[in-house]
């Protein structure tokens, strides 16, 4: 099969164009790229020096990380621009706030074995990758202790142990970080153990990696992807729908056709999704994309991100808002997940 980057690769005039990266190496080379620099990711967008103390105590906080193809979405000189609010650290990020805390949803206390979370019947969730491909600012995880949940192959042995020895497990949720930012071997080796338990019927998978560097879903990943016996589901995460440009939408279509139902996953954040035209947009496109609205998410409340909060009558008002506007299909939930309870919790 040809594909768009094997296709340049033939080109007959291949020794005077610029030359593509090699098709295996593409996504991982733009993820090692990605902007870790909060003063080149103010130059690079245009925004002067006054922004820059407030960018690197942030950053000191939790590293700025974006990778070129989600930059080349956000409007240059434009601090206020919703893609660029997601990624900027800001000086606010220091401040600490009532009620904020390190970890929020309580994760650390339902490990029962590395890299495995265990919190609702009927599934797990593994932590497939400590990396991610871009920092949001307001992740719920951007304090959790990823080096304590990094297992090697032996212990991940002993962590799908747990997963044989329960048959009322019946889906693997694959998290992180991002778990598509972990090699295609990897994954491969992981979902072929996940394949031989034969309680599991679904994979699901949670990631930002096809939002933010498209060329993530090559064929690769569609080969182990689409190989599994499992059901797959993949649950994107976009809050805006400038997120969705036209290699996003690609991207997607070639999950869709390997036989990946595509959910979506938003946070209402402020400044960025916080009202209803946006929101509504947000939903159309994404099912232009061919992705359902699944969740709209509250704001977890992890220390650093409390200036991303939008109070919950606010929260509801915009979703009544939006229900006027939208067909049901199209409405995301809105919910808030409460350490302790059996399931995310509509507001
Ligand atoms: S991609 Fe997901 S896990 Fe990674 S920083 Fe963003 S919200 Fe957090």
């Amino acid at each position: 099969m040809i594909t768009r980057s094997s296709a340049l690769l033939q080109r007959p005039d291949r020794e005077t164009q610029p030359q593509p990266l090699p098709i295996q190496a593409r996504w991982q080379t733009q993820l090692a790229r990605a902007i870790r620099d909060p003063r080149e990711l103010c130059r690079r967008l245009g925004l002067d020096e006054a922004w820059w103390p407030g960018a690197e105590a942030g950053h000191a906080l939790f590293e700025v990380r974006v990778p070129e193809a989600y930059l080349a979405r956000i409007r240059p000189g434009d601090p206020s621009d919703p893609l660029l609010r997601q990624v900027l650290p800001l000086a606010e990020e220091a401040v600490t706030m009532a009620g904020y805390v390190a970890d929020p949803l309580a994760e650390v206390e339902h490990a029962p074995a590395p890299g495995l979370i265990h919190k609702y019947a009927g599934r797990v969730l593994l932590i497939a990758s400590p990396a991610c491909a871009v920092n949001c600012r307001y992740c719920f995880r951007r304090h959790f202790p990823y080096e304590e949940n990094a297992p090697s192959r032996a212990q991940w042995e002993s962590t799908l142990d747990y997963l044989r020895g329960d048959p009322s497990l019946h889906e693997a949720i694959l998290s992180g970080g991002d778990p598509l930012a972990a090699s295609d071997r990897q994954l491969a080796w992981l979902v072929e153990r996940l394949e031989g338990i034969s309680h599991l019927k679904r994979l699901r998978i949670h990631t930002r990696l096809p939002v933010v560097i498209p060329d993530r879903i090559d064929d690769a990943l569609l080969g182990w992807l689409g190989a599994t016996r499992l059901q797959k589901v993949m649950v994107l995460h976009i809050n805006h729908a400038n997120e969705i440009d036209e290699a996003v939408m690609a991207a997607c279509r070639r999950l869709s056709a390997a036989g990946v139902t595509l959910l979506n996953q938003s946070v209402l954040l402020r400044g960025v999704n916080d009202d209803v035209g946006t929101l509504c947009t947000l939903s159309e496109r994404l099912f232009e994309a061919g992705i359902l609205p699944y969740y709209l998410h509250v704001l977890d409340p992890v220390a650093g991100a409390a200036h991303f909060d939008v109070v919950d009558e606010e929260a509801r008002k915009l979703v009544a808002g939006l229900r006027e506007v939208l067909p049901g299909f199209l409405m995301p939930r809105l919910v808030r997940e409460i350490p302790g309870e059996a399931s995310k919790t509509p507001l």
